[in-house]
Formats: structure tokens, C-alpha cells, sequence
């Protein structure tokens, strides 16, 4: 009897059919448990080059940043923190990046 034989009572069909259903049950928590494992992975890491972040106290703003790259990450509402604090090499930076004309 080959394997792959069509089911061809109405019983078959039935498993044929919940087995697909756990299957795919199954397929989705796989899913679902590796991006949660992917995420904890990438807590706290530099979305460029990979390395761990630490937090940085930067003019009362609160940034994080590579220790490898030294790239800056800032979380929301940092930004605007950044544009309220006293001028600075680095809100220069930042008021040009955003394109904003203060003066
Ligand atoms: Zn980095």
C-alpha cells in the first residue's frame, strides 16, 4: 500500500485534516517562542555591529550606547529631552540632523 494513498474515507480525511491543525498549532508556537528568544537576544544590543549597549547619561538625557562603535540610541521623547537641554556639541548635532533652525 503506497504511503502517500489519498485518503479516500470521510475518517482519513478527518485526522489528515487535525493533524494539519496540531501541526500548524504546533508550527506557530515554534514561531512564537523563537521570537521571543530572538528578541531577548537582542535586548540591550547595538543594532548596527551587534555589541552590548550601556546606558549613558549625556546632558541629563538619558542615551544608550555601543561600547564597541560608540553608536547612540535614544529611546522615545529622548530626543525632544535633548533639544530642551543647555546648547552643546552634541544638540548642535542633533538640531542639524533634524534639520530644526533655532538660530
Ligand atoms: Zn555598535
Amino acid at each position: 500500500m503506497p504511503i502517500e494513498e489519498k485518503p479516500s474515507r470521510n475518517e482519513d480525511e478527518y485526522f489528515v485534516k487535525l493533524d494539519a491543525e496540531l501541526l500548524k498549532a504546533r508550527r506557530e508556537k515554534l514561531d512564537a517562542e523563537r521570537r521571543a528568544q530572538e528578541r531577548a537576544a537582542h535586548l540591550m544590543k547595538c543594532p548596527k555591529c551587534g555589541a552590548d549597549l550601556v546606558e549613558r547619561d549625556m546632558n541629563n538625557v538619558k542615551v544608550d550606547q555601543c561600547t564597541e562603535c560608540e553608536g547612540v540610541w535614544l529611546d522615545k521623547g529622548e530626543m525632544e529631552m535633548v533639544l530642551h537641554t543647555e546648547e552643546s556639541g552634541f544638540s548642535r548635532v542633533v538640531r542639524d540632523l533634524l534639520g530644526a533652525r533655532f538660530r
